[in-house]
């Protein structure tokens, strides 16, 4: 077995033989400051349930694949992904903090996208179309390129003059606080003609901790609007009484939920997916206990089409 995914059992005190683990080319990965989040002897707990290769993710389903969202379609160079008018996707960094068992790029061929080169042409790219108003920083996650190497790239793209947002997708923030870049990147931030968006990734209350509060208040004070996003999971967020507790714990960490995605349909993950109906009665509940800030909005991402769907 995995190392790590030895460590991991002995921290939490549980039976690796009763968790039904499986090898994967997408092993085992999560940071101390999430695993601190994992209730001891619970082998249900919701966090712990996003991070551990089971038996189920080795079973093919025919309407699962490996690229559910059309990104191999939609990218004009390599690094870069253009789907919506008006902005654009830089691939920053092919590694995360994090392995989420349902992340829809699992099998997104990084290597053959992320390096400098492809960053220069990505950036004339960039530069030669004035449509483009707002890049997107994505990956894997941006905050795992290391803090100089971030800024660097930011400042490139901030010498684009019609790029007027930059928009950071990142859950660094929430899964490895401590990790997060804070000197060199709050310094730019806090001198920046551009305007700055931050959508994290947050799909349960107990991810939330100090440490994000920490990380994230200095974000905001930097200027950042903080945005959440999170995955309908089954068996991890699929009830009311979870969803309601993150939007109001998300909003005293100075974040607005923003989007409640339907799963993508990536092989490896279809014993995360919720049925439509179960997701629009859950959303129908936090219409009805929520305040309109707080309710985030149901979509699916859907291949080729121009927008993300609402469900
Ligand atoms: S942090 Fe995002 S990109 Fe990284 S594994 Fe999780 S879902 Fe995928």
């Amino acid at each position: 077995m995995d190392t790590k995914l030895k460590q991991l059992c002995q921290t939490l005190q549980l039976d690796p033989a009763s968790l039904g683990l499986v090898k994967s080319n997408f092993p085992f990965k999560a940071h101390a400051d999430f695993i601190e989040q994992i209730e001891t002897g619970q082998p249900d707990d919701p966090l712990l349930k996003q991070v551990l290769p089971i038996e189920a993710e080795s079973q093919v389903h025919p309407e699962f694949s490996h690229d559910p969202v059309g990104d191999l379609k939609a990218n004009p160079t390599p690094s870069l992904i253009h789907k919506y008018h008006g902005r654009v996707l830089l691939m920053a960094s092919p590694r995360c903090d994090i392995h989420c068992r349902y992340c829809f790029r699992r099998h997104f061929p990084y290597e053959a996208q992320i390096n400098q080169r492809h960053w220069d042409s990505a950036l004339q790219t960039i530069a030669a179309d004035e449509t483009i108003h707002e890049v997107i920083l994505s990956g894997g996650d941006p905050f795992t390129l290391g803090e100089t190497a971030l800024v660097t790239l930011i400042e490139k793209i901030e010498t684009i003059k019609h790029v007027q947002t930059l928009r950071i997708h990142t859950r660094t923030p929430i899964v490895a606080p401590s990790k997060a870049p804070i000197d060199a990147f709050l310094n730019w931030a806090q001198q920046s003609r551009l305007n700055k968006v931050m959508v994290v990734h947050c799909n349960h209350p107990h991810e939330l901790s100090n440490k994000t509060q920490y990380c994230l208040n200095a974000y905001r004070q930097a200027g950042f609007q903080l945005l959440n996003q999170s995955v309908l999971l089954n068996g991890v967020n699929d009830r009311e009484d979870i969803l309601i507790e993150l939007s109001h714990k998300l909003f005293a960490q100075g974040v607005l939920p923003y989007y409640l995605h339907q799963l993508d349909r990536v092989q490896g993950a279809a014993h995360f997916e919720v049925t439509l109906q179960r997701a629009q009665a859950l959303m129908e509940t936090l219409r009805k206990q929520l305040p309109g800030y707080l309710v985030p909005k149901l979509v699916q991402e859907m291949a080729g089409e121009p927008y993300k769907t609402p469900l």
